[in-house]
């Protein structure tokens, strides 16, 4: 059961995209322009701001339209999917809305707060394995057992048309001179489905996909010609930290993803303040991606008086991460350094220190000292 339905042309998936029934359980979320971001990149930047669906992120799209779409019959038995995070949601929320049985294995490591929130949507919880692949072996064997569904968060044409309903809503609210659009790329789901609207509506506007430096399946992919596995991939941004883009949508994505961006951590932190700013609502790491991806594109090509898209992807951040973030956004934005210096150990030296500082502020400061042997000689 895990294997996705047959591929479908890029061109076929506009009629997908149309028939996609999400609105059921999805909002037509707005596209909103970020005035600080606009100010500060000298282009007008929009926010399609899936963050604020009701799982806080636009992976209910996907999963609705996948399971409305099974065989009636097959849909009552259920469905199971493998995941910690805003999948298993968005497939507890939309068989919630179905009234069917939902089935989501997750690993035996993953936080009581992430369990309780997809419980409470009324799913059962299988806890298995330590790792991702061990809960995805795990629910493929269930899903023979039990005769479920299984949902891949990405590789399937019914997913990857259920986000391409995101591509649609920005084309038909936003303004008609869109010269790009940022999305955050994990399996390549939502990719594909925006640029294969995109693609097949407007040529013209650009499609790029935006990953963090550590986990760049995508970008490794789509520069290989052919699906990489990556050794190990970063999980800060946890919501796109995959080892493999998904099959279907490496192939749309070869047709119609103009570029890949990288970004690094310290990039993404900058871009949740950035969000921050605009709209007081604290974006996920992957949810600030594609905002990271806008920033550096426009330093590169030192554009202006563009419209640049960026989807705000999701909002499911862990509180306890917060300080990390606000910490290393200061560096992102390349406002703060971090250095270490060796000064002797003599008196006067420290001032000598400050004044070579000069009126720069200093926000934190640790010393101590490194080599015990010196310490004896300089103070002796
Ligand atoms: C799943 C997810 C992504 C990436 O989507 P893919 O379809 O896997 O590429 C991006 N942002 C958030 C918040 C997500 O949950």
């Amino acid at each position: 059961m895990s294997t996705p339905s047959s591929a479908v042309a890029p061109g076929a998936y506009v009629e997908k995209i149309r028939a996609a029934r999400v609105y059921d359980v999805a909002r037509e979320t707005p596209l909103e322009r970020a005035p600080g971001l606009s100010r500060r990149t000298g282009n007008t930047v929009l926010l399609k701001r899936e963050d604020l669906q009701q799982v806080f992120s636009f992976k209910l799209r996907g999963a609705y339209n996948k399971i409305i779409n099974l065989d009636p019959e097959l849909r009552a038995r259920g469905v199971i999917a493998a995941s910690a995070g805003n999948h298993a949601q968005g497939v507890a929320l939309a068989a919630r809305q179905l009234g069917i049985r939902a089935l989501i294995v997750m690993p035996k490591t993953t936080p009581e707060i992430k369990i309780s929130s997809v419980r409470e949507l009324g799913a059962e919880i299988a806890l298995h394995g330590n790792t991702y692949d061990d809960a995805y072996a795990h629910a493929n064997t269930l899903a023979a057992e039990q005769v479920l569904t299984f949902i891949h968060p990405y590789d399937d044409p019914d997913v990857i048309a259920g986000q391409g309903t995101v591509g649609m809503e920005i084309l038909r609210d936003g303004p008609g001179d869109i010269a790009a659009i940022f999305v955050p790329v994990g399996g390549g789901g939502l990719i594909a489905g925006v640029s294969a609207w995109v693609k097949a509506m407007r040529p013209d506007i650009r499609v790029i996909g935006v990953e963090p430096d550590d986990a760049p399946c995508m970008h490794d992919a789509l520069l290989a010609g052919e699906r990489v596995v990556l050794e190990q991939v970063g999980i800060f941004a946890d919501g796109v930290a995959v080892r493999q883009a998904g099959e279907e949508p490496f192939r749309v994505a070869r047709e119609c993803v103009d570029e890949m961006i990288l970004v690094s951590t310290d990039e993404i932190c900058a871009a949740i303040k950035d969000i921050f700013d605009d709209t007081r609502t604290i974006a996920e790491p992957a949810g600030a991606l594609a905002v990271a991806g806008v920033k550096k594109y426009v330093e590169r090509e030192a554009c202006t008086d563009q419209v640049l898209v960026a989807i705000d992807s999701g909002a499911n951040m862990n509180f306890d991460r917060l300080r990390h973030v606000a910490e290393r956004a200061e560096l992102g934005e390349r406002r703060e350094v971090l250095f270490a210096a060796t000064i002797p150990e003599r008196p006067g030296s420290f001032r000598r220190f400050c004044d070579a500082i000069g009126l720069r502020g200093i926000t934190e400061f640790n010393y101590r000292y490194s080599d015990p042997a010196r310490r004896t000689s300089s103070w002796a």
